[in-house]
C-alpha cells in the first residue's frame, strides 16, 4: 500500500497570502507543475505499453488547465456539449476528444459525432438510433456497465447493477442484435466503475470483463478503463500505487491483445488524479465563535464554491496560512451559506484568528467545475502558477454577471 505523505502547501516560491490579496478573497490556485508531476506518474507506469489519457475534464474545465493538458500529450473526455466546446477552443481537435454521454438527448450526441469526436454509447436506445443515423459510417465505443461495485462511496461508484450508466454486460445479446442489424463500427469498449478506487484489483476485475466482452467485436482499436484512481486526502491516506497498478494492468493487457490477435490502445479517463492535488481553495475567516458546544470558524466561502464536503462526506485537508504554529485547537469549519454548510468537523488546526488565511487542499477537481451562485454568491477568480509565474486564467465574477441573464431588471 502506498501512503500520501504530509499534506502541505506546495507551490515553490509563492506567497499565497499575497495572491489572495491581489485577486481577491476568496481565491482558486493552482499549480501547474503537480498537473506535469501527476501526468508523468501516469505516462510512466503504463510506459509499456499503448496508453492514451483521456482527461475527464469535468474535474475542471479551466481553458488554461485544457491547453496545459494538451501540450503535454493529454486527450480529452467530455460529457456535454459546453466541454466539448471548451476542449475546441483550448485548440483540441474533435478527433482528440470522446464524447461520454449519460442519457443525453440525441442532438447532442449528433452534434458531437458530426463535429469529429468519438461517442461513449451508453445505452440501447442509443445504440439504435446511432445505427440507423449512420449505419457503419461512424465508429463508436459502447460504454459496458460491468456490474461491479467499487469506489470510495456510494455516490461515487458507477459500474454497479444498480448504477445508471453504460449497458449492463448481461445485455450483450441486445447490443451484438443491434450492432449486427445496423452494422455499426464498433471500435471500442469503456467503462467507469467509479472514484477513489486505490487498487488494481477492481480495475483488473473490470478489465477481465471487457476483455471477455472484447472476443464478440472482431474490429476493437480500444479498450477505455475509465478513471477513478484515488488521490491523498489527508495524511498517511492510502493512495493508488501507481506503478504497481500500471505493472499489472499492463500484463493482463498485453496477454488480451495476443488472444485478441492484434495490438489495442488502451485508454484511461483520469480527473482527480491528475488535477485534485494541484488545486487550493483559498479563504478567509470572517468570525471565530467560541459556542459551548463547539468553536465555529466562519469563512468567506461556502457549499457554493467547494460542494464536496457536502455533497459526499469528502475530505479536504486545511492548513492556516497565517498561524500555521498557532497552538492546535479544535473546529467546526463552516461556510457562510443559508444552509447547513460544514466544510470540517471536529478538526485540529493551529489556532485560527479572525482574519487568517485557510488553505483547502485537494481542490483542484470537481471544486470550480461543481460551483454555483447560490445565495446570489459570485464565484471566486482562479490563478494557474506555471514555470513559476502565476497568472490570473479566470476573473472573479462579479454583481453584474449574476444579473446579465435575468430579463427584468
Ligand atoms: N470517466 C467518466 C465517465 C466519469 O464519469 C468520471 C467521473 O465522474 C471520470 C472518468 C473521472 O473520474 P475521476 O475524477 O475519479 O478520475
Amino acid at each position: 500500500m502506498q501512503v500520501a505523505e504530509q499534506n502541505t502547501f506546495s507551490i515553490q516560491n509563492i506567497d499565497p497570502v499575497e495572491l489572495l490579496n491581489t485577486y481577491g478573497s476568496p481565491l482558486y490556485l493552482y499549480d501547474g507543475g503537480t498537473i506535469r508531476r501527476k501526468t508523468g506518474e501516469l505516462q510512466e507506469a503504463f510506459a509499456g505499453i499503448n496508453m492514451k489519457i483521456k482527461y475527464a475534464c469535468k474535474a475542471n474545465t479551466n481553458l488554461a488547465i485544457l491547453r496545459l493538458m494538451r501540450s503535454i500529450g493529454v486527450e480529452l473526455d467530455v460529457v456535454s456539449p459546453g466541454e466539448l466546446e471548451m476542449g475546441m477552443i483550448a485548440g483540441y481537435t474533435a478527433s482528440q476528444i470522446t464524447f461520454t454521454p449519460s442519457g443525453v438527448p440525441f442532438e447532442e450526441v449528433k452534434a458531437a459525432v458530426d463535429a469529429g469526436a468519438i461517442v461513449n454509447v451508453d445505452s440501447i436506445p442509443l445504440l439504435e438510433w446511432f445505427g440507423q443515423t449512420y449505419g457503419n459510417t461512424k465508429p463508436c465505443l459502447i460504454r459496458i456497465k460491468p456490474n461491479v461495485a467499487a469506489g470510495g462511496n456510494a455516490k461515487i461508484m458507477t459500474a454497479h447493477a444498480d448504477s445508471k450508466f453504460g449497458i449492463s454486460v448481461l445485455l450483450l445479446d441486445q447490443i451484438l442484435e443491434v450492432v449486427k442489424r445496423y452494422d455499426i463500427k464498433i471500435i471500442g469498449l469503456h467503462q467507469h466503475t467509479g472514484s477513489d478506487i486505490k487498487d488494481a484489483e477492481p480495475f483488473l476485475k473490470v478489465a477481465d470483463i471487457l476483455f471477455e466482452t472484447a472476443k464478440h467485436f472482431p474490429d476493437l482499436e480500444v479498450i477505455d478503463l475509465g478513471g477513478g484512481f484515488k488521490v491523498s486526502y489527508l495524511p498517511g491516506d492510502a493512495v493508488t500505487d501507481m506503478a504497481l497498478l500500471g505493472k499489472n494492468i499492463s500484463e493482463r493487457f498485453e496477454k488480451f491483445c495476443k488472444e485478441y490477435g492484434r495490438e489495442l490502445q488502451l485508454w484511461f479517463e483520469p480527473g482527480k488524479f491528475l488535477v485534485s492535488e494541484a488545486g487550493y481553495l483559498l479563504v478567509k475567516t470572517t468570525v471565530v465563535k467560541e459556542d459551548p458546544a463547539r468553536n465555529f470558524v466562519h469563512v468567506d466561502s461556502g457549499l457554493n464554491h467547494l460542494i464536496r464536503p457536502m455533497m459526499y462526506g469528502s475530505y479536504h485537508h486545511i492548513l492556516n496560512l497565517s498561524n500555521p504554529n498557532g497552538e492546535p485547537k479544535k473546529y467546526n469549519v463552516v461556510g457562510y451559506i443559508c444552509e447547513t454548510d460544514t466544510f470540517a468537523t471536529d478538526r485540529e488546526l493551529p489556532e485560527v484568528r479572525t482574519g487568517d488565511v485557510l488553505a483547502f487542499l485537494n481542490a483542484g477537481a470537481y471544486g470550480m467545475t461543481m460551483s454555483s451562485n447560490y445565495n446570489a454568491r459570485i464565484r471566486p477568480a482562479e490563478v494557474l502558477i506555471d514555470n513559476g509565474e502565476a497568472k490570473l486564467v479566470r476573473r472573479r465574477e462579479t454583481l453584474e454577471d449574476l444579473l446579465k441573464t435575468q430579463t427584468d431588471l
